[in-house]
């Protein structure tokens, strides 16, 4: 679910830019779902292996985009993760495979298998089975896609909510800001704290999004591509960037790493910083003046 809200004393052109914006997202989710058997990636996952795919030149730079941050995080966050998502099945209710589906799905999980051709802007893999999931970066990078589309229309305050995924330009009018709360990880009804934000991108990835629970253990949907297994030791990682994309990913990477890794990576990015709230409900913050910007949070 989308949600996008523009100030603007154009009702008219307020509203034509928001269907714009729109349009540009069903578009990217037309093209990058992986749960669409007719979209691009999917047909990439069915022939990537036997023909090298050409794809659309704005999605061959974000699928480059990915595989280089798939690099820059040490595989944590990695865009060939498909073959576990498809594994476990979260969108359908989802289920625990055997450790002999594991070890198979992980050997074919990594993004150096992976061939992308500037020249001809084609995606290909080295390996049967292989396959992208954008999962964590594209609903980002459609917020920011939607984002140029109302910039691009005269659109100066706006935010952009993609349900975690957000962006904000501009202020609320007469407030100098947009107030974007975050939400607490165990409890859907209240949040952690809140920040006065401008001009940035917000997103959080978390352990309650997408999961089952059997015998009394949550298995989620954020996977550590080396074991396959759903990433222990965060419960939520919020993620602020001048990019949604960067924000998405970045979030996804933090999580897989958990609390100290995690902090360490959003250190190591420019221009991000974030939180992580640990599996037990401890908060780590990569910056100390992000802390001081949360309005309304509990300290112990
Ligand atoms: P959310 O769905 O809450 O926005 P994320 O941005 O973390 O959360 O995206 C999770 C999705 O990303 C999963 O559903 C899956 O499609 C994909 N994914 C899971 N683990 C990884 C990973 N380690 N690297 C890249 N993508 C992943
Ligand atoms: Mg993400």
């Amino acid at each position: 679910m989308v949600e996008i809200t523009v100030a603007s004393r154009e009702e008219k052109e307020a509203m034509a830019a928001i269907q714009a914006a729109f349009a540009e997202i069903e578009r990217i989710d037309a093209l990058l779902s992986s749960h669409r058997t007719d979209s691009l990636i999917s047909r990439v996952n069915r022939e990537g292996f036997r023909a090298k795919v050409p794809v659309e030149k704005d999605i061959f730079q974000l699928i480059r985009e990915a595989a280089s941050f798939s690099e820059a995080s040490g595989g944590a966050f990695d865009v060939t993760v498909w073959p576990l998502s498809k594994l476990w099945g979260f969108d359908e209710g989802g289920r625990r495979p055997s450790v002999t589906e594991l070890r198979d799905a992980v050997a074919k999980v990594g993004y150096r298998k992976l061939v992308l051709d500037q020249g001809d802007g084609s995606v290909g893999f080295t390996l049967p089975g292989m396959g992208l999931d954008l999962g964590a970066i594209a609903k980002g990078w459609a917020v920011d896609r939607a984002m140029d589309v109302l910039a691009a229309r005269g659109m100066t305050d706006v935010i952009v909510d993609a349900g975690g995924d957000l962006r904000v330009a501009g202020s609320r009018p007469g407030k100098g800001f947009w107030r974007i709360g975050v939400q607490d990880p165990r409890d859907s009804g209240s949040l952690l704290f809140t920040l006065d934000l401008t001009d940035t991108a917000i997103v959080t990835s978390g352990d309650y999004e997408r999961f089952f629970e059997e015998d009394g253990v949550r298995y989620h949907h954020i996977l550590d591509p080396t074991t396959g297994m759903p990433a222990c030791g965060c419960r939520s990682v919020t993620v602020l960037a001048p990019t949604a994309a960067e924000a998405d990913a970045s979030a996804t990477a933090a999580f897989v790493l958990g609390a100290q890794r995690g902090v360490a990576f959003l250190r190591s990015r420019p221009g991000v910083r974030g939180v992580i709230v640990d599996g037990a409900g401890s908060l780590h913050w990569s910056d100390a003046a992000l802390e001081a910007l949360a309005r309304g949070l509990r300290r112990p």
